[in-house]
C-alpha cells in the first residue's frame, strides 16, 4: 500500500498553527494561501520599490477571492535581471544568501535572487518532510549538487536530513564517473539525488552498471525536466525507485516532490501558489489543461515574487492522487519555453525529443548536440558519450535511424543537414550546473 505524502501533514501544521484543524481539506488550503497572497501584497508594496510601481492603481486591498489574482501583472525573468535590488523587501545586511543565475542561452545580466535566514528555513522544512517521502533513518544519500558555501542547495538538503538522522555526502556535480562510483562504494549510499542525466550517465557508465544495481534503491531526480526514458530505464535496469522533484531557484530551490505514486508533484501548497496560464494570452487555464507555472511566493521576506512566469510548461493532473491526499499533484514539466528552437524549416524544436530516442540505446551515457549554419540549411551535430567497450559504429548508426523517426526532423529534411553521429567514451558531458539545452550556434553566424 502507498502512504500518503508526508507533505500533507507537514501543510496541515503549517496552516493549523494552534493545532486546531482535525484534517487537510481544499478549503483550508485556498482561505491559507488567500489571506498569505493578500499579506504578501501589502507587504513587496510597502517594502519593494518594483512592487510599489507594478501594482501602482490596483486599489489597496485588490485580492479579496483567489480569482482575482489574475487580474494582477505579471514578474517576468527579465524584471529579475534588470531591477534585482527593487525586489528587495530587507536591507541588504538581512539577506543570508544571494544567488546570481546566469542564462545558459543568452549573455548579459544575470538573475539576483535574495534568501533571509527565515526564507532559508523554510526551504530547509521542505526539503525535510519532502526527503521524508524517500528516506528514513540509517540511509546514505550522496547529493550530486553543489554545497561547498553555506546555505547552498546542498548544504541545505544536508542538513534538511540530518534532522531525520539521516547522512549525506556532497559529492557535488558528476565529473568523472568512476570517481563517484568510487565514493558511492566507500560510503555505502542508498539513495542518490541529483540531476537526470548526470545520474543516468553515473548508472550507464562501465562501472555504474557493476556496482549500482541494488545498491542504489532510491533516486531523486532534480534541477531539470525530467525524460520519461531516464525514469523508465532507472527504473526497469536498476530496480531504483525514481522520485522527481520540481523547483528552482526562485521558489527557494524546493517547489514539490512526488509521492510513492510517483505520478506528479505535490508541491508546498502553504509556501508557494500555482497558477498555469496561457503563455500567449496571459489567461489562467482550468486544471487539466498544459501551459505556463507561474508562481507567486506565500511567506517570502528578502524578495517574494507575485505571478512571477516560470518558463516552464505543465498542468496540474485532475484525478485525485492514489496516495489519498487533499493536496494537488502538478504533472512533470513538459519543457522550458526558452528552450525552444526554431528550425529553418519553420519546425519548433526542443531537445527532449532527441532524450528519448537516443537515452533508449544500450551504451550511451549522455550526448551533447548543437545547431550551427550549412547555407541555406541547419546542421544538426550530435556527439555521444558511450559506455566503454560498446559498439560505437553499431549505436551511432542506429541513433542516426532513431533521429530520422522524430516527426520534425523528418519534416525539415529538406532544409535539415545532419553530420555524421560522432561518440566518445565515458565522458560526462552534461555539467548538471545548467539546464540542458539545444545548444544554437545559428545566431552568432548570421
Ligand atoms: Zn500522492
Amino acid at each position: 500500500m502507498i502512504s500518503k505524502t508526508p507533505l500533507e501533514d507537514w501543510i496541515l501544521n503549517k496552516i493549523s498553527s494552534n493545532g486546531g484543524m482535525p484534517h487537510l481539506t481544499r478549503s483550508a488550503i485556498e482561505a491559507f494561501q488567500l489571506e498569505k497572497i493578500r499579506e504578501t501584497i501589502s507587504y513587496a508594496r510597502s517594502k519593494s520599490p518594483f512592487y510599489k510601481n507594478l501594482l501602482a492603481g490596483f486599489g489597496s486591498d485588490p485580492v479579496i477571492a483567489l480569482k482575482n489574482l489574475s487580474m494582477l501583472p505579471f514578474t517576468v525573468s527579465d524584471d529579475l535581471k534588470n531591477h534585482p535590488l527593487q525586489f528587495l523587501c530587507v536591507s541588504q545586511s538581512a539577506v543570508e544568501r544571494c544567488v546570481t543565475l546566469h542564462s545558459s542561452a543568452t549573455t548579459g545580466p544575470a538573475k539576483r535572487i535574495f534568501f533571509t535566514k527565515e526564507d532559508l528555513d523554510h526551504t530547509l522544512d521542505f526539503f525535510h518532510h519532502g526527503m521524508s517521502t524517500l528516506v528514513k533513518a540509517g540511509d546514505r544519500v550522496m547529493i550530486l549538487l553543489p554545497g561547498d558555501r553555506p546555505n547552498s542547495v546542498g548544504d541545505l538538503l544536508s542538513r534538511a536530513l540530518l534532522r531525520m538522522n539521516v547522512e549525506s555526502v556532497i559529492h557535488g556535480f558528476v565529473i568523472s564517473p568512476d570517481k563517484t562510483v568510487d565514493a558511492v562504494l566507500k560510503h555505502n549510499i542508498t539513495c542518490i539525488v541529483g540531476a537526470p542525466v548526470q545520474i543516468f550517465a553515473l548508472f550507464q557508465s562501465g562501472n555504474g552498471r557493476k556496482h549500482l544495481k541494488g545498491r542504489i534503491t532510491k533516486v531523486l531526480l532534480t534541477t531539470d525536466y525530467v525524460p520519461k526514458i531516464i525514469s523508465r530505464v532507472l527504473e526497469s535496469d536498476f530496480n531504483c525507485e525514481v522520485y522527481s522533484h520540481y523547483g528552482m531557484t526562485e521558489m527557494g530551490w524546493g517547489g514539490g516532490v512526488e509521492c510513492g505514486v510517483r505520478c506528479g508533484h505535490h508541491m508546498r501548497e502553504a509556501d508557494i501558489f500555482i497558477e498555469i496560464i496561457d503563455p500567449k494570452t496571459g489567461q489562467v487555464l482550468p486544471d487539466g489543461e498544459a501551459g505556463e507555472v507561474v508562481i507567486t511566493t506565500l511567506n517570502r521576506v528578502g524578495m517574494p515574487l507575485i505571478r512571477y512566469r516560470t518558463g516552464d510548461i505543465s498542468r496540474f493532473l485532475t484525478k485525485p492522487c492514489p496516495c489519498g491526499t487533499v493536496l494537488k499533484r502538478l504533472d512533470k514539466i513538459f519543457f522550458r519555453m526558452n528552450s525552444t528552437v526554431y528550425l529553418v524549416s519553420g519546425e519548433p524544436f526542443i531537445i527532449q525529443l532527441l532524450d528519448e530516442k537516443l537515452f533508449a540505446l544500450p551504451g550511451v551515457m549522455d550526448y551533447k548536440t548543437e545547431l550551427a549554419t550549412r547555407g541555406d540549411k541547419d546542421c544538426l551535430t550530435i556527439t555521444l558519450s558511450l559506455r566503454v567497450n560498446s559498439n560505437s559504429n553499431e549505436i551511432c548508426a542506429a541513433a542516426m535511424e532513431k533521429i530520422m523517426t522524430i516527426p520534425q526532423i523528418e519534416s525539415s529534411k529538406k532544409r535539415l543537414f545532419i553530420e555524421p553521429i560522432r561518440c566518445i567514451e565515458e565522458i560526462i558531458l552534461s555539467s548538471g550546473a545548467q539546464k540542458r539545452v539545444l545548444l544554437d550556434n545559428r545566431k552568432e553566424q548570421l
